[in-house]
């Protein structure tokens, strides 16, 4: 589904984010790639979705090298797959149920389809009483789960989740493992990042170390290992 071809990131600063990358993605895998701050999680998956360009090698998405496409192409790509971030990224004067139909307009489902699938989506990730509820009202773990359902509502392919628990305590970072992993079982592929080594073993699933710039261990029954 994904091929990474001996992909390195060398930043003006001469800084090398990622040094020869090369590893392939099946559908429906849940992958989690783990490693320390810096180690280059987050470019790696800044490139996948073309937000920004490999110094050398490639990235295909099916048999399409992604940095090669059309803008029109590469916008169809872009809404199959579902971003998950760190910061949540909620529009802060909109409530839940708006914050997931904003996202819905914008790739053009119909307003009888946003009014069916928003409150089944929030029930999905167990939100349904705060669907009218503004971020401020709402808990970090809670406004993840909004930003979560959001990233599924279009049913894209993949859903990428970097860091979606660096900004939570264990208890919710449990909740949203919980979380991708029904989103998992229902047929989507995930990739998770993260550098949280305790939850590891929780995840269980095929494990990919990362330290600066290099896979250092690519574990189809993940422990961790850094
Ligand atoms: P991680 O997500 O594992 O914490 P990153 O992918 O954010 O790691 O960063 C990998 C390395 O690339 C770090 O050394 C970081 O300082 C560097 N880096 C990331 N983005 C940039 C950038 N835009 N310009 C220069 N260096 C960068």
């Amino acid at each position: 589904m994904i091929y990474f071809d001996k992909v390195s990131k060398i930043y003006p600063d001469e800084s090398k984010a990622l040094d020869g990358i090369s590893f392939g993605v099946e559908p429906n895998e849940f992958i989690t790639i783990v490693g320390h701050s810096g180690a280059g999680k987050s470019t790696l998956m800044k490139m996948l979705i073309a937000e920004d360009r490999p110094t050398h090698g490639a990235v295909f998405f099916e048999s399409a090298n992604i940095h090669k496409l059309k803008k029109s192409q590469m916008n169809k790509l872009r809404r199959r797959i579902g971003m998950v971030f760190q910061d949540y990224r909620l529009i802060p004067n909109k409530t839940a149920y708006e914050n997931i139909a904003f996202a819905m307009e914008a790739s053009g489902h119909t307003e009888n389809e946003i009014a069916s699938d928003v409150p089944h989506v929030l029930e999905l990730v167990d939100l349904g009483k705060k669907i009218w509820s503004f971020p401020h009202e709402l808990s970090g773990g809670e406004k993840q789960r909004v930003a979560i359902a959001r990233a599924i509502v279009t049913q894209p392919d993949i859903i990428i989740a970097d860091e979606p628990t660096g900004n939570l305590d264990p208890v919710n970072t449990f909740e949203i493992i919980k979380i991708l992993q029904k989103i998992h079982k229902l047929g989507t592929t995930v990739l998770l990042t993260t550098h949280n080594t305790g939850i590891i073993d929780e995840i269980g699933g095929r494990v990919i170390t990362m330290e600066k710039g290099k896979i250092i261990k690519d574990d189809k029954h993940g422990k961790y290992v850094l």
